[in-house]
């Protein structure tokens, strides 16, 4: 199995269907918790792409997530609002996933290997991103269906999530944590994870961690 080319969505060979929840901007201490919770539960395993600075106030979260068998990311240190590809600005972004994954790797001993941006106009803009991540040995990740549980409204991920084809290899996401957002309760994506784990059943879709597409 492979992830693709724009990152979009993971190819794989074989007959089971896959999808990956993916989970930005934790750890967050009521959030995230909360969310491992229900992926226990549910057994199911995901992906974390925890923001640096969240991770160093919470270090026993991101111990959990790793415990708990699901995969960590790096999602810069303190998701900066814009690109800031200036070429006098490369260095800050150089440091942002350089600190990243220090962090990571001080809490749970393992280097992170998968990269998210934050925003989507850094995806965008982000040839030099793509190339840096790339640099520091990591594989550059977007998304193919967004939640828009950013939003913090349940009808909103029933509508934009819940009601429309989901394919195999999708790449969902999701936010445990809130950064550069003005709503910042994820108590929408608490109460409707069940029922999206739910969704990915009933579509025979398996809930998996982006790594193990590798
Ligand atoms: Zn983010």
């Amino acid at each position: 199995m492979i992830i693709n080319k724009i990152n979009k969505k993971v190819i794989k060979r074989g007959q089971e269907k896959s999808i990956y929840l993916t989970f930005d901007d934790g750890p967050n201490e009521i959030y995230t918790p909360k969310i491992l919770d229900i992926l226990d539960e549910f057994g199911v395993k995901a992906t974390f792409f925890v923001v640096g600075k969240n991770a160093e106030r919470c270090p026993k979260i991101v111990k959990r997530i790793h415990r708990e068998g699901h995969d960590i990311g790096n999602h810069t240190y303190s998701h900066p609002g814009s690109p800031l590809l200036k070429a006098r600005k490369r260095r800050f972004i150089k440091k942002e996933i350089v600190k990243t994954d220090r962090v990571i790797e001080n809490i749970i001993g393992e280097r992170p290997i998968l990269f998210r941006p934050p925003l989507a106009f850094w995806d965008i803009s982000s040839g030099f991103l793509k190339r840096q991540a790339k640099e520091f040995g990591h594989l550059y990740i977007g998304w193919s269906f967004s939640t828009m549980d950013w939003l913090g409204n349940q009808f909103i991920i029933k509508k934009k999530y819940l009601q429309q084809p989901k394919n195999d290899g999708d790449i969902v996401l999701l936010h445990d944590g809130s950064e550069n957002t003005l709503v910042k309760r994820r108590w929408a994506t608490v109460k409707m994870l069940p029922e999206i784990i739910r969704d990915c059943r009933d579509n025979s879709l398996q809930p998996l961690p982006l790594t193990s597409s590798l």
